[in-house]
């Protein structure tokens, strides 16, 4: 009966570990083909350069959170950051890159790492104070050229991913 007991304890946390293993495989995945452009990749990749040299410049931190540009986005959502069971994780949203990729250049990469930050530092805000005094100058500092709230909201994400 303890065996009986204690084996489906091992089955459930075997399933468990498959299930963060299948996260990241999924994560890492939807990075390395994501299928963007090699010009947009590098347009990425230069500013999240720029933003670290940034975060180090003004604060003395080496933060890099993944940064995963998805066509999973419901709606019109330039990007989201995500803080799920200790994980930062900042989103792009590869369906409006066509048309507004100056502007996520410009200010989203910087505006999402702020976010991931200030969940770093512990500030765990809500959608409601996301976009706080503090925030904002996190933002700036990290080389955002226009910080503030996005007019669609609902981008700050706890524990929950709004798509599938
Ligand atoms: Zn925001």
């Amino acid at each position: 009966m303890f065996t009986k007991k204690l084996e489906i304890i091992f089955i459930i946390v075997i399933l468990i570990s498959l299930s963060i293993l299948a996260k990241n495989y999924y994560d890492s995945y939807s990075f390395k083909n994501n299928a963007i452009s090699k010009e947009y990749k590098t347009l990425i990749i230069n500013k999240e350069r720029e933003v670290l040299q940034n975060m180090k410049d003004n604060y003395g931190l080496s933060f890099q959170f993944p940064l995963i540009v998805t066509d999973k986005f419901q709606g019109r959502l330039y990007g989201l950051t995500s803080y799920k069971d200790g994980t930062i994780t900042i989103y792009l949203n590869k369906k409006v890159m066509k048309e507004s990729m100056d502007y996520i250049i410009e200010s989203v990469i910087a505006h999402e790492y702020a976010h991931a930050l200030m969940f770093k530092l512990g500030h765990f805000h809500t959608e409601k104070d996301g976009h706080s005094k503090r925030w904002k100058e996190i933002c700036v500092k990290l080389g955002g050229k226009d910080c503030r709230q996005y007019v669609n909201t609902n981008e700050i994400i706890m524990s929950k991913m709004p798509f599938h």
